[in-house]
């Protein structure tokens, strides 16, 4: 109780801004506001939609949780480039429910964050994809393994590229610390977003080629163009 008077004395003289829309934050809410949170559960598919419907050569599943679109990409931006990693947390209950009902279902040896290359994590300290896996662990069974997949080389920019070039582009791009570990073993990659899936399917072909026996990949956003998504409170940033 001291500490919400606390919290209000102090929201009186720094009223807390909605990370999307600057809207200022009742004493409740934490990080967005109650439209940007209403148009964030609108963008989270649920469970039966989650599952991607799309062939990938080495991924036997992929999931998202949300379209990528606003408020999901404001949170994402500012993770990856302002490095406002707490920004995660808006998107920690819809994540981990399909987390853990994937998790739970098919067991997997390890959860695998997709790497960056030592170059881009030298410039920005941080690779997002680990720090979802640090946020998501405590509630899920499989360990999450930070070494056994390596970015060795680094890849120009995938932005520009067709689905077929950003294949061409990633191809070699990882290695195995230890491939015998990769044997007879099922794996859950994890990543931010998803758009045509090249760099997560490079990653389960090198897994696959060293023996592994299942590789799903489960992404918190996936870049759709158009959706049917009418319950969007605010206008699509
Ligand atoms: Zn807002």
């Amino acid at each position: 109780m001291l500490h919400h008077y606390k919290e209000a004395f102090i929201r009186l003289f720094y009223p807390a801004a909605c990370e999307v829309c600057r809207a200022n934050l009742d004493l409740e809410e934490t990080i967005l506001c109650r439209r940007c949170t209403g148009n964030l559960d609108a963008l989270a598919w649920p469970m039966e939609e989650a599952l991607v419907d799309e062939r990938f050569e080495h991924l036997d599943n992929v999931w998202t949780v949300y379209a990528y679109r606003s408020p999901v990409r404001e949170l994402l931006r500012g993770v990856k480039y302002a490095r406002k990693d707490y920004l995660f947390k808006a998107c920690q209950k819809h994540a981990l429910e399909i987390a853990q009902a994937v998790t739970s279902d098919f067991g997997y040896n390890a959860i695998l964050p997709i790497p960056i290359d030592r170059l881009k994590l030298m410039k920005r300290h941080f690779n997002q994809a680990e720090i979802l896996a640090t946020m998501l662990k405590p509630w899920l069974t499989p360990p999450v393994d930070r070494s056994l997949l390596i970015k060795h080389r680094s890849i120009p920019s995938q932005t520009f590229l067709s689905q077929c070039e950003r294949a061409i582009n990633v191809y070699g791009a990882f290695q195995l610390k230890h491939p015998a570990k990769a044997r007879n073993r099922s794996f859950l990659l994890l990543d931010d977003v998803l758009t045509t899936g090249a760099t997560a399917n490079e990653a389960a072909r090198l897994l696959k080629l060293h023996g592994a026996k299942r590789v799903d990949f489960l992404a918190l956003a996936r870049a759709v163009p158009n959706i049917k998504k009418a319950t969007i409170l605010g206008p699509a940033l």
